[in-house]
C-alpha cells in the first residue's frame, strides 16, 4: 500500500493503475477509521480493482465554534487498518497541499438543500464538503466513489453535485454500520463519556421504534415523528431535528411510504451525533 502526501503522487499512481487497465475507486474520509469506513472500502472493492482512501480533516467544512482542532486523528492506526483492508493508496495531504492559496477562490455551493437539517445548524458546512469532494474527484478522477448513508444529507447533495456538474463518476452509497448496541459508528463517539455513550443508544432505539411503527402499518408522519421524539425524550439529549423525509430527497414527507427516511441530529453534552433509518418492509432492511 502506498501513502501519498501530494496530489502529484496520487495522479502518478492513478495513471499507473489506469495503464494496467484497472477500474479506480475512491473512499473519502476524515480518518480515525472505524468499521463504517472499512465497510465503504469493502464496497469500493466490489466496484473497482484499485481503491484509494483519502484521509483529510477538511477545515473548510468546520464552523468557527466546531471541533476542528480536537477532531480525533490517528494516522498510524488508520494506515494499519487500510493496509489490512487491501487499499492500494492512502492520500493523507496537509491542509496546505489541499488549499495552497488559503481559502479557495472558487467553491462548490449548493443552491438548495443546504439550509435544512444539518445545514441549518452548520452554515457553510456543505459548501466545505462539496468543495473538498469535488477536489478529491478531480485529483483521483475515479470511476466510482463510495459514501456512507449515515450522512444522509451529504449523500443527497453529493449526488446532486455530480449530476448537476456532469462529473464523470459513479456515486455508490453503503448502509450504516452500527456498534453491537445499535449506536451508529462515528469517529466522534470517542468524545462520549461512558454515561453519554449509554444515552446515545436512545437515538438508534427511537429509530428502531419508528421502523417498528412503520412495519405495523403506521403511515402518518406526525404519529411516527411523535414515536421518534418520545423515544429520544428521556435520555436528556438536545434534539436538533427529527424528521421524516421523502425517499432520496431532503423534502419533509407529507405521507410516509416505502423508502421514506427518518433522520435525527442531537447533541449529547458537547457531542453532535446524527443517525437515520430507511423505512422499509423488506427483510433486508438496514439496521437499526
Ligand atoms: P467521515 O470520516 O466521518 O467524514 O466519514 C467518511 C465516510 O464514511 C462518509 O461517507 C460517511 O458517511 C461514512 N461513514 C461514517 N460513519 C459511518 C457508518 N457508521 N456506517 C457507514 N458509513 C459511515
Amino acid at each position: 500500500m502506498r501513502v501519498a502526501r501530494t496530489k502529484g503522487e496520487v495522479r502518478e499512481a492513478v495513471a499507473v493503475a489506469r495503464r494496467e487497465g484497472r477500474r479506480v475507486g475512491l473512499v473519502p474520509t476524515m480518518g480515525y477509521l472505524h468499521e463504517g469506513h472499512l465497510s465503504l472500502l469493502d464496497r469500493a472493492k466490489k466496484s473497482a480493482d484499485w481503491v484509494g482512501l483519502s484521509i483529510f480533516v477538511n477545515p473548510l467544512q468546520f464552523g468557527p465554534a466546531e471541533d476542528l482542532d480536537r477532531y480525533p486523528r490517528d494516522l498510524e492506526r488508520d494506515l494499519e487498518q487500510a493496509a489490512g483492508q487491501g487499499v492500494d493508496l492512502v492520500f493523507a495531504p496537509s491542509v496546505s497541499e489541499m488549499y495552497p492559496a488559503g481559502p479557495p477562490r472558487v467553491a462548490v455551493v449548493p443552491e438548495v438543500g443546504a439550509d435544512v437539517l444539518c445545514g441549518a445548524r452548520r452554515p457553510g458546512h456543505f459548501r466545505g464538503v462539496l468543495t473538498v469532494v469535488a477536489k478529491l474527484l478531480g485529483i483521483f478522477a475515479p470511476d466510482v466513489a463510495v459514501f456512507g448513508r449515515k450522512d444522509y444529507q451529504q449523500v443527497v447533495l453529493i449526488r446532486r453535485m455530480v449530476e448537476d456538474l456532469d462529473l464523470p463518476v459513479e456515486v455508490v452509497t453503503a448502509p450504516i454500520v452500527r456498534e453491537a448496541d445499535g449506536v451508529a459508528m462515528s469517529s466522534r463517539n470517542v468524545y462520549l463519556s461512558p454515561d453519554e455513550r449509554v444515552r446515545a443508544r436512545s437515538i438508534s432505539g427511537a429509530l428502531r421504534a419508528v421502523k417498528d411503527g412503520f412495519r405495523a402499518g403506521e403511515r402518518d408522519p406526525n404519529v411516527l415523528r411523535g414515536v421518534l421524539v418520545d423515544g429520544l425524550g428521556a435520555s436528556g439529549l438536545r434534539l436538533e431535528y427529527a424528521e421524516l423525509l421523502a425517499p432520496d430527497s431532503l423534502e419533509v414527507a407529507e405521507t410516509v411510504e416505502e423508502g421514506s427516511v427518518c433522520a435525527v441530529a442531537a447533541m449529547i453534552g458537547q457531542t453532535r451525533l446524527i443517525d437515520n433509518a430507511v423505512l422499509t418492509l423488506s427483510a433486508e432492511a438496514e439496521a437499526p
